[in-house]
C-alpha cells in the first residue's frame, strides 16, 4: 500500500495547479487521470480578459486574481523553462456609436482606465479585418498556452512517478475514519478536479452542475503578422507563427467533447464578417467547460465524507482563476486557514 497526503483526481488546470502548490508545500501528491478525455485545459485559449459582457465590467476579483496568476505563470515559465504567458492587448471593435459612447465613459473611471481605453493603433488591421465603427483596447491581457502547460506538467508528474493514466473508478474507493483506500492508494484526503465530469461523481453528482461545451478552431492565415488579440463578435488569438485560435461557441446540452458541423459552420459565417484575408482550417476541437450555476468555483469537502474533496467550477475563466484558488485551497489544506465564503462547496449544498 503506498501512502500520499493527497489523491488527486484530474490533471486538467485546477488539478494541475493545486498539485503544483501541494508540492511545492512539500507535500506527498498521486495524480489519476484519463489522458485528459475530454479536458476543457487541453482545447482553451486560455485568454486573461479582466473586462467582459456587453455591460463592460470588471471580471469578478480580477484585481486579485490577475496579479497572482501573473505571478503564478511566470513563476512556472522560470521553473520549467518554457513560455506560456504571452502578454498580448485585446482590440474590441465597436458596431455602433451608443456602444462606443458607452466604452468610452467607461474608459475614464477610477477603476476600470487600467484596464481599458478608447484610443488605439488599428491601421494595421486595414485590409485584414473589416472596417468597424470604432475599436477599443483592454490592457493587462493575455494568452496562456494551457495544453502546452498540461502537457509539461504531465510529463513532469510521470518522471516523478506520481501520475497514473486511468479512468477513476468510484466502486473501488474504500472510505475508512481517518483515510480512504483506492486500489494500492491510501490518503488521508481524495480531492476531486475531474472538471464538468464531476457530475457523474456520486458523491458531487448533486451540485448544481450546468456545464457548457465550447467548440473552437485553429486556423492559418497566411503572411499577417496580428499581434493582438481581436475581439469582434468572435475571437482570433495570435498562437505560433501564422497559426490563430478562433472561438467559441456555448452549447448547454449535447455535451460531449465531438466537434460539429452546427459549430464549425457558425464559427465560420462569423469568422467571416471580420477576416477579409483567405485563410486554412487546419483544426476543429470541442470540450466541455465546469460552469455551476451561481457561475463561481468551488473547493471543499463532502457534507458526509471529510475525506473526499473537490476543486471545480473554473467556469470560463479558468486561466485567470485556477492559480489564486489553487493556492488559497493549498494554504487550507496545509495551514487549516478557513476556505473563502464565496467558494467554499459547503455553501453550495
Ligand atoms: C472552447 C473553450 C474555450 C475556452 N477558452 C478559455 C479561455 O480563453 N480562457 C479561460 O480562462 N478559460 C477558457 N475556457 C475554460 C477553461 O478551459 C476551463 O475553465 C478550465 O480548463 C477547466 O479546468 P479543469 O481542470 O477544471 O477541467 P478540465 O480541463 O476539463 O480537466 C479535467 C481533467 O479531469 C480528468 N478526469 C475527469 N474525470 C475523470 C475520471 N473519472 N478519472 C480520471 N480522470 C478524470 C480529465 O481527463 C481531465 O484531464 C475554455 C473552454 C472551452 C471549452
Amino acid at each position: 500500500m503506498k501512502q500520499y497526503n493527497y489523491i488527486i483526481v484530474g490533471q486538467g488546470i485546477a488539478g494541475t495547479l493545486l498539485a503544483y502548490f501541494l508540492l511545492k508545500a512539500g507535500k506527498d501528491v498521486v495524480i489519476i487521470d484519463e489522458q485528459h478525455k475530454g479536458a476543457a485545459s487541453k482545447v482553451a485559449a486560455g485568454i486573461i480578459n479582466p473586462v467582459t459582457g456587453r455591460r463592460i465590467v470588471k471580471s469578478w476579483r480580477i484585481d486579485d486574481l490577475l496579479p497572482f496568476a501573473e505571478a503564478t505563470y511566470r513563476q512556472i515559465e522560470q521553473e520549467f523553462d518554457l513560455n506560456i504567458y504571452h502578454q498580448k492587448n485585446i482590440l474590441r471593435s465597436f458596431d455602433n456609436n451608443k456602444q462606443f459612447t458607452d466604452w468610452s465613459v467607461k474608459s475614464v473611471r477610477e477603476d476600470m482606465c487600467d484596464y481599458i481605453s478608447d484610443e488605439c493603433e488599428t491601421e494595421h488591421l486595414q485590409g485584414i479585418i473589416r472596417p468597424h465603427y470604432a475599436w477599443g483596447e483592454i490592457h493587462d491581457t493575455a494568452r496562456v498556452d494551457l495544453p502546452l502547460l498540461i502537457d509539461i506538467f504531465r510529463n513532469f508528474f510521470i518522471q516523478k512517478n506520481i501520475l497514473f493514466t486511468d479512468n477513476f473508478n468510484y466502486e473501488k474507493i474504500i472510505i475508512e475514519d481517518h483515510h480512504i483506500i483506492y486500489n494500492d492508494l491510501k490518503s488521508p484526503k481524495i480531492i476531486f478536479c475531474e472538471g464538468w465530469r464531476s457530475r457523474f461523481n456520486p458523491y458531487f453528482n448533486d451540485l448544481p452542475h450546468e456545464a457548457a461545451k465550447g467548440e473552437s478552431l485553429i486556423i492559418r492565415i497566411p503572411d499577417v503578422a496580428l499581434n493582438q488579440m481581436i475581439k469582434s463578435g468572435i475571437f482570433i488569438v495570435p498562437t505560433v507563427d501564422d497559426r490563430y485560435w478562433v472561438g467559441s461557441t456555448y452549447a448547454w446540452d449535447d455535451l460531449n467533447d465531438t466537434p460539429t458541423e452546427a459549430a464549425r459552420t457558425d464559427l465560420l459565417q462569423r469568422l467571416d464578417k471580420v477576416l477579409e484575408v483567405p485563410y486554412e482550417v487546419l483544426e476543429h476541437h470541442a470540450a466541455v467547460r465546469p460552469v455551476f450555476k451561481h457561475r463561481r468555483p468551488v473547493m471543499g469537502w463532502h457534507k458526509t465524507f471529510s475525506q473526499l474533496g473537490i476543486f471545480n467550477g473554473l467556469g470560463t475563466k479558468g486561466a485567470s482563476i485556477a492559480p489564486y484558488w489553487a493556492a488559497h485551497f493549498c494554504e487550507h489544506l496545509c495551514t487549516g486557514t478557513p476556505l473563502d465564503a464565496e467558494v467554499d462547496v459547503g455553501n453550495v449544498w
